[in-house]
């Protein structure tokens, strides 16, 4: 039951009558494993999100290079204030996905989802919508399933690498999987979930991987709040009924082709963008020289 694109994974939803979470499950179990044991694996990335998520909140975890930290725990003593503007749902994903990042820029443990750099996004956004929907644990590990199977169809088509498609290949795909898998928690079709993969995707297409001194921490981590509050804002606008008028496969696409023409100073080389800006390069001296 192998699907190659977004197509063929809505194909074989209608034809079973399955949920996307339902899909990646069943693709599992064809390799062998039971579903026990599928979702016990599972399990243990939520668990691993979920410490990564709320570490930071209330401990000051400062990376290796000293570059970033403290600012989970900024926007979790903002949150308690009650003075957002945007909102519980927004600041309170933002700081766990800042969170995950810090602990990550500390050497701590996280769930590359789909990758380190990007493994903020995906717990912020599972986390904060299921406490919002009052979800199970269980319903939290089927999300990450559904999320799971987008995250697949783009590694096939495309890549999800910075180092190859820039941080919207990072970035963009952890947004994209989470934007899919919170429609779905929220009753959304699959056909639903795949226009908010294909929403994110069209509006972070470009996005250059620019990082201070070749470390993940600058702008990486603030890439990680801005990608979770896009997955959520988006499958908003998909629950009132917004569709992408680009399908999800030729948005994949386009970020794939995008990469492709990005030169090698904007992949993941810390040799463009915000990296060689002044302070980039400050940064990078003060932080060598240590
Ligand atoms: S800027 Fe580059 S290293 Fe940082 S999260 Fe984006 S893709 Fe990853």
């Amino acid at each position: 039951m192998f699907v190659s694109s977004g197509k063929e994974l809505l194909d074989i939803c209608y034809k079973y009558r399955i949920s996307i979470s339902e899909y990646a499950v069943r693709y599992e179990e064809e390799m062998g494993r039971s579903r026990e044991e599928i979702f016990d694996k599972m399990k243990k990335n939520l668990f691993v999100m979920q410490e990564s998520a709320e570490y930071a909140l209330n401990n000051e975890v400062k990376s290796v290079s000293g570059l970033i930290g403290g600012d989970a725990v900024k926007l979790n003593n903002y949150l308690k204030q009650g003075k957002s503007l945007t909102g519980d749902i927004m600041v309170r994903a933002m700081a766990r996905a800042i969170s995950c990042s810090e602990v990550n820029a500390s050497m701590g443990r996280i769930v590359a989802s789909p990758t380190a750099g990007s493994c903020g996004i995906l717990p912020a956004v599972i986390i904060t919508a299921g406490e919002k929907l009052n979800k199970t644990e269980g319903e939290l590990v089927q999300a990450l399933f559904a999320a799971s199977a987008v995250g697949m169809i783009i590694a096939y088509n495309a890549t999800l690498s910075g180092a190859e498609g820039g941080c919207q290949a990072e970035c963009g795909s952890a947004a994209a999987m989470g934007a899919a898998a919170v429609v779905e928690m929220m009753g959304g079709t699959p056909e639903m979930s795949l226009h908010a993969a294909a929403i994110v995707i069209k509006n972070i297409l470009g996005l250059v991987c620019d990082p201070i001194a070749g470390l993940v921490e600058v702008p990486c981590a603030k890439r990680n709040a801005s990608g979770a509050v896009s997955a959520l804002t988006t499958a908003d606008m998909v629950m009132s009924g917004v569709k992408s008028k680009i399908p999800f496969d030729d948005t994949v696409t386009a970020m794939y082709k995008v990469g492709k023409s990005l030169p090698c100073e904007l992949r993941e080389t810390a040799m463009g963008g915000l990296a060689v800006t002044p302070t980039g390069i400050k940064l990078k001296n003060q932080i060598l020289g240590k």
